[in-house]
């Protein structure tokens, strides 16, 4: 099996605040890794990192191989192949989700206009939401806009997917239509990265369970071994507080 991400030593700092502190990760094509870890120990600094939306201070982080912290690596290409899902789904607000879904592809050349409005139809179906095309984000529930989220980062083809707590800021009766579409996703084969506090879904669908805290990653492995035998105090303390 190809390793599709791979992170190495990787340290970033907010002027004097250190967040990742050597930092090392693999992921391989196809494999669902469930990062768990609390508020604030930099999650969503690693996600946006793989994605070159934070610059790293050292290290190195490869896709597909290749290192993006090159000056010369083309972002857009590797943007391309990683997709990624919000916590507030940042969708554009005055465009339709047709709009949504079709602008990037069509923008960065990936497909004609008429094939990325066939293609986002196909993931509008896909996420249960075909007839919401023509509607303005702000008329859906936050569980429809996060299906949009999902099927705007898909119509690129990615082949990564990362998602940061993608149900958060959801309504409990929204989560599960949100969690169902991850799922049929990681058993079609995606490679992703879910950060998340939805035990359950890291129990059934993980590869993988990874424990973060204070700047790196304290332990991993298979969910039921990090759920039923936690090996690291910290890991013990963390899901004695969320179970
Ligand atoms: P998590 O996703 O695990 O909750 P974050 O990656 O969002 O953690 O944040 C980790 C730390 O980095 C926090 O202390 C946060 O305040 C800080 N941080 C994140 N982004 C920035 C930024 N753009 N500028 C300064 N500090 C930041
Ligand atoms: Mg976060």
């Amino acid at each position: 099996m190809a390793t599709v991400i791979e992170a190495r030593d990787v340290h970033k700092s907010f002027g004097k605040n250190e967040v990742l502190k050597g930092l090392s990760l693999a992921v391989e094509e196809g494999e669902v890794v469930v990062m768990i870890g609390p508020s604030g120990s930099g999650k969503s600094t690693f996600l946006r990192a793989l994605n070159k939306l934070e610059e790293i201070n050292s290290g190195e982080i490869a896709i597909d191989g290749q290192n993006i912290n090159q000056p010369k690596v083309n972002i857009d290409k590797i943007r391309e192949k990683v997709g990624m899902v919000f916590q507030h789904f940042n969708l554009f607000p005055h465009l339709t989700v047709m709009e949504n879904m079709t602008l990037a592809p069509v923008q960065l050349g990936k497909m004609t206009k008429s094939e990325a409005i066939a293609n986002a139809k196909k993931l509008l179906d896909r996420v249960g939401l075909a007839d919401k095309a023509d509607v303005k984000p702000d008329t859906l529930s936050g569980g429809q806009k996060q299906r949009v989220a999902i099927a705007r980062a898909l119509a690129m083809n990615p082949e990564i997917m990362l998602f940061d707590e993608p149900t958060s800021a959801l309504d409990p009766e929204m989560v599960g239509d949100v969690l169902a579409v991850m799922k049929e996703l990681a058993e079609e084969g995606m490679t992703m990265i879910v950060v998340t506090h939805e035990m359950g879904f890291a129990k059934q669908v993980a590869d993988r369970v990874v424990f973060f805290a204070d700047g790196y990653i304290r332990e991993e492995g298979a969910p039921k071994e990090i759920f039923d035998h936690p090996q690291d105090p910290r890991t013990r303390d963390f899901l004695d507080k969320v179970l």
